[in-house]
């Protein structure tokens, strides 16, 4: 049983791509392949010298941050550039037994070129669809059954039953493989529907981008005509009212046209703070539906479904140790497989339960000791939002590019608040803050940690945020 090159990699830009900017990752990321990994470095080759110079310059250190997350140690990524002939590249999948067979949509399959990313209004399936996100491979529990039922039926008729379809619940539980799911069924059944897949961050900065470049026209119309459009993690719109406006009028457009729009969000709309009532009540038109944590026997039942997926044998201890271990969310499960597996092939072990409890002893640690403390509601989004009222500035100055001091301070304690309490990926954290890169938000949180050594006043404020958060 062997986590192979091109496994390990997928699972690492998977993990990546929810902290880059989607056309960015598109474009340099899209269409690399592993080629090897040993116990020290595993080995990718990209399309061109320019592909590795512009990785290694701006995605490594995300890359390095999210490797060491799934394995719990570094392992040192290169690049090489490959075959100049793209179509030579093999897909994903063709070098990995361990993975289930190619769907209809392999995402490796697109252009490699900057145009990939360039949505222009031919192109049918124009968001990214993973094509792992089908509802084959979603597990049905207790805590998802009204929202997996509503997403099936949505699939079937869309614009029909529910619209639009809100999915809410905390991090990791499926909320966009649901809605994946359904845009891919959807093509399944009829390949030419217009599908965008869009999370809100970027719907955010497309439209700035549109507004800068005096194209606000072709941005309504790349939204409007459509059959289909999934927007994730709306819980991003908080406060940015030129947005809402226009998304207002998106929404509108499509629904008048009878065309689905799906929504998910971390919460259910009332409580999204900074959202305009109107957005609040047009999302609650249609169904809302949330989706809980999973019980005991759902994550069993989801890491058996994983295994077969993947071609694994784990054995029933193995599998209910995980389960007893990992409770917060389904991406801690395959994050806890992962591990598992790259521990025992990187040092030959056969998988058991004494290799498990070796394999993960950290994340069980940090997840006992660390986890209940924190409510369900700190999220990075309520932590900056605190931090900037106890400062007295606006939550979206601190996205700002501005550096006064004013600013700074509190920019940086919500940083360091936000990697203490929630242990935010760093390339995440520099999200929130206006997309600032990972060693920005390295060297403010190292600034807080001297500040609290020299500073009583600056500790104690930093304190006592520290307890109003963890207090909920
Ligand atoms: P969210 O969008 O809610 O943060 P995701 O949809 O990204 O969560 O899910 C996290 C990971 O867990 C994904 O890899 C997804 O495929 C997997 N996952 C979540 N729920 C299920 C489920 N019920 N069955 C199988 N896999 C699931
Ligand atoms: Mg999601």
């Amino acid at each position: 049983m062997e986590l192979n090159a091109t496994e390990l990699w997928s699972r690492i830009l998977e993990s990546a791509r929810t902290g880059l900017p989607e056309q960015a990752y598109e474009t340099w990321l899209g269409s690399t392949r592993a080629v090897s990994v040993s116990d020290l470095e595993l080995w990718v080759e990209v399309p061109s010298d320019f592909h590795q110079e512009m990785i290694e310059d701006r995605f490594l250190p995300a890359l390095d941050e999210v490797t060491r997350q799934l394995l719990g140690r570094p392992l040192a990524i290169r690049f090489r550039p490959g075959s100049p002939d793209r179509s030579a590249f093999p897909p994903v999948e063709v070098d990995a037994p361990a993975v289930q067979t190619p769907a209809p949509h392999p995402p490796s399959s697109r252009p490699p070129t900057p145009q990939a990313a360039d949505h222009d209004g031919g192109d049918p399936a124009k968001g990214p669809l993973n094509h792992r996100y089908t509802f084959d491979r979603f597990v049905v529990g207790n805590n998802n059954q009204l929202a997996a039922a509503a997403c099936h039926a949505v699939a079937v008729q869309p614009a029909r039953m529910y619209n639009p379809l809100f999915l809410y619940g905390g991090v990791g539980l499926g909320k966009t493989h649901l809605m994946h799911a359904i845009g891919n069924r959807i093509l399944e059944d009829a390949a030419g529907s217009r599908i965008m897949y869009v999370s809100s961050e970027r719907f955010v900065n497309e439209l700035v981008n549109s507004i800068q470049t005096g194209s606000t026209a072709e941005f309504r119309r790349r939204y409007r005509d459509l059959d289909l459009l999934l927007v994730d993690d709306v819980h991003f719109l908080e406060g940015k009212d030129r947005t809402q406006e226009e998304f207002f009028h998106t929404f509108n457009a499509l629904y008048d046209a009878q065309k689905q729009i799906i929504l998910t969000s971390d919460r259910p709309p009332k409580e999204i703070p900074g959202l305009e009532d109107r957005l609040v009540s047009r999302f609650e038109w249609g169904l809302v539906a949330d989706i809980k944590p999973p019980d005991y026997e759902t994550r069993v039942a989801i890491l058996r479904k994983k295994a077969e997926d993947d071609g694994l044998t784990l054995e029933h201890e193995v599998i209910d140790f995980i389960a007893d271990a990992c409770k917060a969310s389904v991406r801690e499960l395959e994050g806890a497989v992962i591990k598992l597996l790259a521990y025992s092939s990187l040092t030959h072990q056969e998988i058991n339960v004494e290799l498990a409890r070796t394999a993960l002893s950290g994340m069980l640690k940090s997840e006992n000791e660390a986890a209940p403390r924190i409510p369900r509601t700190v999220t990075p989004i309520s932590i900056r939002a605190k931090v900037a009222e106890r400062y007295g500035v606006r939550p979206d100055a601190l996205a700002s590019k501005r550096r006064t001091k004013n600013l700074t301070v509190p920019r940086q304690v919500a940083m360091f608040l936000i990697k203490e309490l929630l242990d935010t990926p760093l390339v995440q954290i520099g999200e929130v803050f206006g997309g600032r890169d990972h060693s920005t938000v390295i060297h403010s949180i190292r600034k807080v940690e001297d500040q609290l050594e020299e500073d009583p006043d600056f500790r104690s404020t930093v304190q006592s945020l520290r307890g109003e958060l963890t207090q909920g």
